[in-house]
C-alpha cells in the first residue's frame, strides 16, 4: 500500500510541482491549501507525513503544527521561505519533526521523507501489520526495541522506566537530529500524569547516569542548548 503524504501549500504552483515529484516517486498524494482543510483531511484520510507550509492565508503554520502534534504523531516537515534561526527552532518547538527552507532540493526532501517513514511506519504483510525487528548498537551499548530491553557493553541488562525507554528510543532512532523537548515530551507523555519539559530533563539525566561513561560531560545523549537533545553516538 501506498504512503500517503499531505501537502499544505496555498501556492498553487509549487504545490503541484511537488505533488507531481512525490507521484513519481510513488508516494500517494493529498492536497489542502489552508490550515481548515489540513485539519479536515488529517480527520478524515490515513496520511502518512505532512509537509506544511508556514505562510498559509488562514492560519500560522506553527500553529497548526501544534495543533496536529496535540491530535496525533503524525510526522511534519515544515517548508518555508523563511530563512531564520528561530523559525526552524519554533518549528520544532511545536513538533515538527524536520525542516526545509525554500527554494530546497527535492532529492532532499524524498531522503527525508523516507528516513521520517522508515522509522514511524510498518510493513504489510497479508492481512498483518508488523513492526520490523529494531535493535540499536552504540558504543558497545545494545537496545532492543521489540523486546524492550538495555544491554550493557558487560551484557547485563540495565534496568529502564517505561517513560526512561520511550525517551531513549525517541533519540535512538533520530541519530545526530537535534529533537525538541517538546517532540520528546511526545514519546514519553503517555507515563507521565502532568508531563513538562522538566520531565524531559529530569529523565534525560537519569538516563546519563546509566548509560554515560561521564554523567557530566555526556557523549551519547548531548545537549542542544535552547532547542533540545541530541543522540550523538554512532549507531553500528
Ligand atoms: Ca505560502
Amino acid at each position: 500500500m501506498k504512503q500517503r503524504l499531505l501537502i499544505v501549500e496555498d501556492d498553487e504552483m509549487v504545490q503541484a510541482l511537488l505533488a507531481a515529484y512525490l507521484l513519481r516517486e510513488g508516494f500517494a498524494i493529498s492536497l489542502a491549501t489552508t490550515g481548515k482543510e489540513m485539519l479536515a483531511c488529517v480527520d478524515s484520510e490515513k496520511i502518512d507525513l505532512i509537509l506544511l507550509d508556514l505562510g498559509l492565508p488562514d492560519e500560522d503554520g506553527l500553529t497548526l503544527a501544534r495543533q496536529v502534534r496535540a491530535r496525533s504523531h503524525i510526522p511534519i516537515i515544515v517548508l518555508t521561505a523563511r530563512q531564520g534561526k528561530s523559525d526552524r527552532l519554533a518549528a520544532l518547538e511545536v513538533g515538527a519533526d524536520d525542516y526545509m527552507t525554500k527554494p530546497f532540493d527535492p532529492e532532499e526532501l524524498i531522503l527525508r521523507i523516507r528516513n521520517l517513514l522508515g522509522r514511524t511506519t510498518q510493513t504489510e504483510t497479508g492481512e498483518h501489520t508488523v513492526t520490523r525487528a529494531e535493535i540499536y548498537h552504540f558504543n558497545s551499548w545494545q537496545m532492543d526495541l521489540t523486546a524492550h530491553t538495555v544491554i550493557n557493553p558487560e551484557r547485563s541488562q540495565v534496568p529502564f522506566t517505561r517513560a526512561e525507554f520511550n525517551l531513549l528510543a525517541a533519540l535512538v532512532k533520530a541519530p545526530n537530529r537535534v529533537l525538541s523537548r517538546a517532540y520528546l515530551l511526545d514519546a514519553v507523555s503517555q507515563d507521565a500524569d502532568s508531563p513538562t519539559d522538566r520531565l524531559i530533563d529530569v529523565l534525560v539525566s537519569r538516563i546519563r547516569k546509566k548509560i554515560e561513561t561521564n554523567p557530566r560531560r555526556p557523549e551519547i545523549i548531548t545537549t542542544v542548548l535552547g532547542c533540545g537533545y541530541k543522540f550523538s553516538a554512532d549507531l553500528n
